[in-house]
């Protein structure tokens, strides 16, 4: 992509209407732009790291056995009724009617949607177990939305739905999503800790929370400094002190990047959701639900990885692989083809503005690697990544090949 073409307009001042770090440095490298209060757009730059983050996700829920589907935002009322959380929730489940007869929920969330079609085709136990996963939008109605992409009326999710026979699968479902979600967040460079937490509206046996330790964050972790256990604040011990090992646990800001559930039946009870065992005996399927918000993923990236001159993509996340700019007058042209020809994800610097304009730019966006073709470069590209200081001279090919790598 030619900078000159791209639809990017960075600036330098923070947004007035931006309360948190991602927001700034997100919409003064044009990745987003705020349409209202908790609601954003993707503009080019933001949705290429939002699908590299998609893919992240899926290719990591493929290997324990995820399939995607894709499920409707738009629920008739009736199915939440099912479940009583029509009324239960309140003012944060968005409904809408156009009439006494036609009256639809938004969908905050999909046990509504999904179990009643898993109903559809479950029969018997060789049914199961069965991962569904999607990645589809959410709505709630958040009374007060803050921290840039953190915490939105409309976000973007991932959601999997698990069915079993038996505890024991979902057992081990649960734990697979673990391991999933880890390796999710590693690849995204960030450190999650993971702590145990209450059920709220969904319900079920059993939750646990991947937290990243971070002051952008709104929730609250107790950490013992002795043995590294974690809690929610809602299921720590009274006396704030570590059961194992009795150390104060000290307090810290974090921001919730997972939940995931154990179900139990509570939603195959609302839609008599049952499965004939081997023992010819009809049972109720017993779920689990697993969740990532994308759009607060992100954000997150940014709150974990930036600097005074702007956001550090880690490389898997960065919207492209490498930004190219030209200090001379058309010489970095055939780096550039080459490197498309190579495959590479190239932005191309090639505007009519200042080395300064056009280094300060390159720091803003944060994409992982730089190279500059100057006069002084010769026949070879200066090499920079994001996170580092030094720089390199070496050769195109050298080049393709680390990034291959
Ligand atoms: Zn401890």
């Amino acid at each position: 992509m030619r900078y000159s073409q791209a639809f990017i307009k960075t600036f330098k001042e923070t947004p007035r209407q931006a309360t948190s770090i991602n927001q700034t440095l997100l919409e003064r490298g044009s990745y987003i732009y705020q349409v209202g209060s908790g609601i954003f757009a993707f503009l080019p730059l933001g949705y290429r790291v939002y699908d590299k983050i998609r893919k992240i996700i899926v290719e990591e829920l493929e290997k324990i056995g995820c399939q995607e589907v894709f499920l409707p935002i738009l629920h008739p009322a009736e199915l939440w009724k099912k479940t009583g959380r029509l009324n239960e929730i309140g003012n944060e489940l968005l409904k809408v009617s156009s009439s006494e007869k036609d009256e639809f929920v938004l969908a905050m969330t999909h046990e509504e949607v999904i179990t009643p079609l898993a109903k559809s085709k479950i029969t018997s136990y060789a049914d199961l177990p069965l991962i569904l996963n999607q990645i589809s939008k959410k709505i709630r109605n958040e009374a007060r939305p803050r921290g840039g992409l953190i915490r939105l009326k409309e976000f973007n999710m991932q959601d999997a739905y698990s069915f079993h026979a038996t505890a024991e699968q979902l057992d081990q479902t649960f734990n697979d999503f673990v391991t999933a979600y880890l390796k999710i967040f590693e690849r995204l460079q960030l450190k999650t800790i993971i702590v145990e937490a209450s059920s709220g509206i969904m319900g079920g046996s059993g939750s646990k929370e991947f937290m990243l330790i971070n002051e952008a964050g709104e929730d609250k972790v107790l950490i013992c400094p002795q043995c590294g256990k974690a809690f929610n604040f809602e299921v720590a011990p009274k006396d704030r002190k570590c059961p194992q090992d009795g150390e104060v646990l000290n307090e810290k800001k974090a921001i919730e990047l997972a939940h995931i559930f154990k179900l139990g039946s509570k939603y195959a009870d609302s839609f008599d959701l049952k499965f004939v065992d081997k023992d010819g005996q009809s049972k109720p399927v017993l779920m689990g639900c697993y969740g990532i918000g994308l759009d607060r993923l992100m954000a997150s990236i940014v709150e974990a990885h930036h600097d005074e001159k702007g956001i550090i993509w880690p490389e898997e996340a960065s919207p492209y692989q490498v930004i190219l700019i030209d200090l001379t007058n058309g010489k970095a042209e055939k780096f550039y083809q080459k490197m498309m020809a190579a495959g590479l994800e190239v932005l191309y610097d090639d505007r009519d503005v200042s080395a300064g304009i056009k280094f300060a730019d390159a720091d803003l966006l944060g994409i992982s690697y730089r190279a500059v073709v100057s006069e002084k470069t010769g026949d070879e590209i200066e090499v920079k990544k994001r996170d580092q200081e030094k720089s390199s001279l070496i050769t195109l090919d050298k080049f393709i090949d680390q990034l291959r790598k």
